[in-house]
This record gives C-alpha cells, structure tokens and sequence, in this order.
C-alpha cells in the first residue's frame, strides 16, 4: 500500500478550516513524564481536575450502572439528570441540555448557530475551545484582550461587540487566569451585546468562584432576559467528575435546546455517567468540602509563590496563572523531570506563563519548591 498517495488524497478532502485548525493542548503525557522523571510519580497540575476526587456515592453509583448491564442505548434525553438539575437550579428540565463535557456543548452551539464569515468574540488569554470550535464552522473570532493586570477592558469589550457578533463566549472565572468578572462588568457585556447574538456564558469553575465574594451567579443575572443565552456548567471540575463527561448548559428557552437536540449525537451522555452526575450533584456536602480545600490552597500556594517573587494572578478558581519570567517551555520541561506536569501557555504575549492547576497541600508543597527552585537557578 502506497501511504504517501494515501495521505495526499486525503489531506485534499480535509477542509480548508479544519486543516488550519491548531491541535488541542492536552498538556504533556503523563506516562512520558514518568518515564522521564526515574522517580515513576507524576503530579498533574495540567487539566485544572479536583485533586480530592469525586464523591464516594458516584463510584457507587457507577457500580450499580455496570451491573445493569452495558447493552441497551442510554436515555437520549437524560431526563433524570436534567429534571435534577432542573430542580437543584429552579429551571424547566426543558431548559437544560445536557452535553458529553460542557466542550460537547460548546461544539453544538457551533454547529446549530454559526454560518461561515459569522463573527464571534471571546476573550484572550482564554479556552483554545472557544476560539476552535467557531473556526470549524469557517467563522470570525476575534479576542478581546484583558488589562495589563488582568483586567476587564470595557472599552475593548464595547469595540468588539459593536462589530455583530452572532455568538459571544464569555467565561466567568476565565481560564487560565482566574479572574472573576463582577455583575458590573457582567452587565457591561450585556448591554453592550447585540440582542440578536447568542450569549454563553461558561462557569466551568463557577463553583469555585461563587465561595468568593463579588462573584456573580451568572445564571441569576441572565434568569428574567428576554433575550436569547445559554449558561453552561460541568461536572468534570469542582465534582470531579473529568473522566466520565457530563456537562450541561440551561438555556434562556427551550427551543434553544430543541435545536441542539437536533445537531447533537443522540447519545451524547452514556448512562453510568448520567447515573455518577446525578450521584455527585446531590452530595452536596462533598462539593462543599472541595471548594473549602481548593480556596485555601489556591490563596496559600498564590501567597508562597509571590513571597519567591513570581507574578500571580489572583485566581477564584481552582488554578494559577503564573509569569516565570523566562520561556514556559523551558520551564515546563524542567518540571517534568521533576515529574510535575503543568500547561506551558502559547498565546501571544503570555508565552513566560504556565498556568497549574492545585492538587493536595504535599504535592503543591513539591511544586512550589521545584518552580521556585527553577527560577531561582536560572536568575543566578
Ligand atoms: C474545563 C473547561 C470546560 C469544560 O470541560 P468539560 O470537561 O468538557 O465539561 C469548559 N470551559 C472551560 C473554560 C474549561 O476550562
């Protein structure tokens, strides 16, 4: 077999946008990292994922899926999970969709909104997926970068919106820097938003953020608009619940959710995930638990490393965003072969940045020595 005619014939079938697309950053693998580091322990602080793990009643709950059997499709609707959340939130179940991750739904509304040439606004530095996802459909995206300290830029956010957009993604905190916008600031976008555009506000870490003061609950902002948003959540953050996928989104109407219903594979949620989602959503105790340990490890670890004389930015989230002063990359690579994996940042003007994500106190305790142990090396 000839591959190379293979791979000629195929990469002239490939999109135009879809060639041009950047590959998703999942950080360094966490085997490859092993192997580097002789020691064989890895601590990820990649994927921004909850140390502490789930609640002990979704691997139960997980269990009791399994043995139900695996041969029969799960319930295309999810209605159990969406009347839970439905009630948990004080919205019609008809009003939630739910997605495999909360990134499922973002691709969907993609799909179902976006022609080609459209524009979408975002910010920057901000999710790689909020920026690709527009791409594939052949639309716009224009970044809106925040203030020298991080900031939220009301004149640039005005600018870009008075351009149309038709599909605004706004993530309350932002990853990667943990920064909360205020209701104020929240309002600003509202009203600087053409009615006929499509707000979605992503509260991936909301959880998080809402134990802090001046963090407002997107969704009571959004509840009473007559105007056409979606807030989306997930389950793979604060609940820990990363490997199985369950994200969900509550929509200003249903017939937003009808016309996700109509894109989205039929199945999108398997049922021992829908099963673990509802397990973790009704302990509430474990969830609160998680959120107390994070925040005073996010405010312990922040305070330890600007004690060393780094850059950090103050996060709500479960994350830090830090300048090194020196090319990530490099940084990064350092920390592998102390077995610590982190994300080296690439966007334009961040590219001395990683951003880590906390785990326990011991392994953050190793981190905060290797980082300030690199830096200080180097400046020597
Ligand atoms: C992690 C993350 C998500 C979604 O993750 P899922 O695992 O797909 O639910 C969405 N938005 C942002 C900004 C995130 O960081």
């Amino acid at each position: 077999m000839n591959h190379a005619l293979a791979h000629a014939a195929s990469a002239s079938l490939i999109r135009r946008e879809v060639a041009g697309l950047p590959r998703y950053d999942p950080g360094a693998d966490p085997d490859e990292v092993a192997a580097l580091s002789g020691s064989g322990r890895v601590i990820k602080l990649s994927n921004n994922e909850n140390p502490f793990g789930a609640s002990p009643r979704v691997a139960e709950a997980v269990r009791l899926a399994l043995a139900e059997g695996v041969s029969r499709y799960p319930d295309p609707t999810g209605r159990r999970l969406a009347q839970a959340i439905g009630t948990a939130l004080d919205v019609p179940a008809e009003r939630v969709v739910l997605g495999n991750g909360s990134e499922n739904i973002l691709e969907l509304l993609c799909q179902a909104v976006l022609d080609a040439g459209d524009l979408v606004v975002t910010q920057a530095p901000g999710f790689s997926l909020h920026e690709t996802f527009p791409r594939v459909m052949g639309a716009r995206v224009e970044k809106v970068p925040v203030t020298a300290e991080f900031g939220f830029d009301a004149q640039a956010w005005s600018t870009a919106l008075a351009g149309g957009p038709k599909l605004v993604f706004l993530a309350n905190p932002c990853n990667p820097t943990g920064v909360v916008l205020s209701a104020g600031q929240l309002e600003h976008v509202l009203a600087a938003t053409p009615e006929s555009a499509l707000l979605v506000l992503d509260e991936a870490y909301g959880e998080f953020a809402r134990s802090r003061p001046g963090y407002p609950d997107g969704l009571e902002a959004l509840r009473g608009l007559d105007r056409p948003w979606i807030v989306l959540r997930t389950f793979s953050k604060a609940y820990g619940l990363a490997g199985v996928r369950v994200g969900y989104g509550i929509a200003s109407d249903p017939a937003l959710v009808q016309a996700l219903d109509r894109v989205r594979t039929p199945y999108n949620v398997n049922h021992p995930a829908q099963q673990a989602a509802i397990a973790a959503l009704g302990d509430h105790a474990h969830l609160a638990e998680t959120v107390r340990r994070t925040a005073l490890e996010i405010d312990r670890v922040g305070d330890r490393l600007r004690a060393s004389g780094l850059r950090v930015v103050p996060s709500s989230a479960n994350f830090l965003f830090i300048d090194t002063g020196r090319p990530a990359d490099r940084v990064a690579r350092e920390l592998h072969r102390a077995g610590i994996i982190v994300k080296a940042w690439r966007e334009p003007g961040y590219e001395t940045y990683i951003r880590a994500s906390l785990s326990t106190p011991g392994d953050n305790d190793v981190f905060v020595r290797c980082l300030t142990g690199i830096c200080a090396k180097e400046n020597r």
